[in-house]
């Protein structure tokens, strides 16, 4: 069934302890759709400027993306976020976010576009995620993510928005900053409060956690000793886990399990290298690869 992700698509700067990459492609939108169409076709609403570069728009050209919601508009430039990882990766921070295009009007949903049934709304202002969704007729799940910057400055927004969607995505400290507390599972529970039927908490290097009314599921990160740049990771365990359940075109918990695990594995293969490198040295197979791995991994006697 149609997936669709609304979100950013930038130029990024990256710095690790041991490396930096400057002037990459990168976006909350575009790591989805590239870790997205590695399991399932997905389509794109973004707006870039006119200074997006061709070899960029060239790696999203090349998969299983449809780009009809790909706005290149005149006069403005493409969203440039430059982060910083800690020795610790799981500490990062954001030393310069120029919203650019992104703090221009959103681009408008292609009415081709309009039926899609599952939907990803990948970090942008949430004030614009809300109104991606209202522009939707009879989406079936719709999942959000959000991050620091939203948090802190739009609380209200990202609020609203919360009462509408689906599912949350968001990590353990962004949980903990958005419902002022320091246990994960209450912060879910909160969160549960709001809107949400599913909230999604990735911990970083210690898994993933699923918490519903009935249900609390656990897993761990498909481990890998390979990590270079952990950008795009968060948006990438999304777009495993949605691509997965626009494929299968279930909710049920099982489904919701496994498409966990395949968040887990999608976001490994990301994080080995910086930008869209990875994905782009990927196929279905090395998902699926993982994902038998993984399997053998949690199988107890
Ligand atoms: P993640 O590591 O999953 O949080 O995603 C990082 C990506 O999100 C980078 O490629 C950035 O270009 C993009 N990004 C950074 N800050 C923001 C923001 N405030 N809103 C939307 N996207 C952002």
């Amino acid at each position: 069934m149609s997936l669709l992700v609304t979100g950013t698509i930038g130029v990024d700067t990256v710095e690790t302890t041991h490396s930096r990459a400057d002037d990459i492609l990168g976006g909350s939108a575009a790591y989805f759709a590239c870790a997205a169409s590695l399991i399932h076709p997905v389509r794109l609403v973004a707006a870039v400027g006119e200074d997006f570069p061709t070899d960029f728009r060239k790696v999203l050209e090349g998969r299983n993306i449809d780009l009809a919601g790909l706005e290149t508009r005149a006069g403005s430039k493409t969203f440039r976020w430059h982060g910083k990882y800690m020795e610790d990766m799981n500490d990062r921070e954001s030393l310069r976010t120029d919203l650019n295009i992104v703090g221009e009007d959103p681009p408008v949903i292609p009415k081709g576009f309009r039926d899609s049934k599952f939907v990803f709304l990948a970090n942008t202002h949430p004030a614009v995620q809300k109104q991606f969704a209202e522009q939707l007729a009879g989406p079936e799940l719709i999942f959000c993510d959000t991050m620091d910057l939203w948090i802190n400055a739009f609380r209200d927004d990202l609020l609203n928005t919360l009462k509408i969607v689906d599912g949350i995505v968001l990590n353990d400290s962004e949980a903990k900053m958005l419902m002022d507390g320091t246990d994960l599972i209450k912060c879910g529970r909160k969160l549960l409060d709001i809107g949400p039927k599913y909230v999604v908490i990735k911990k970083g290097e210690h898994g993933a956690m699923l918490i519903t009314r009935d249900a609390l599921v656990s897993l761990p990160v498909y481990p890998t000793e390979k990590v270079k740049d952990p950008t795009g990771a968060g948006d990438c365990f999304a777009a495993g886990m949605m691509a997965h359940i626009a494929k299968t075109g279930r909710t049920d918990l099982a489904t919701m399990k496994t498409a966990l695990a395949y968040g887990a594995c999608v976001a490994s293969i990301a994080i080995e290298d910086f930008s869209m490198r990875a994905l782009q040295a990927a196929d279905a197979d090395t998902v699926e690869q993982r994902m038998k791995t993984y399997r053998e991994m949690l199988t107890l006697n």
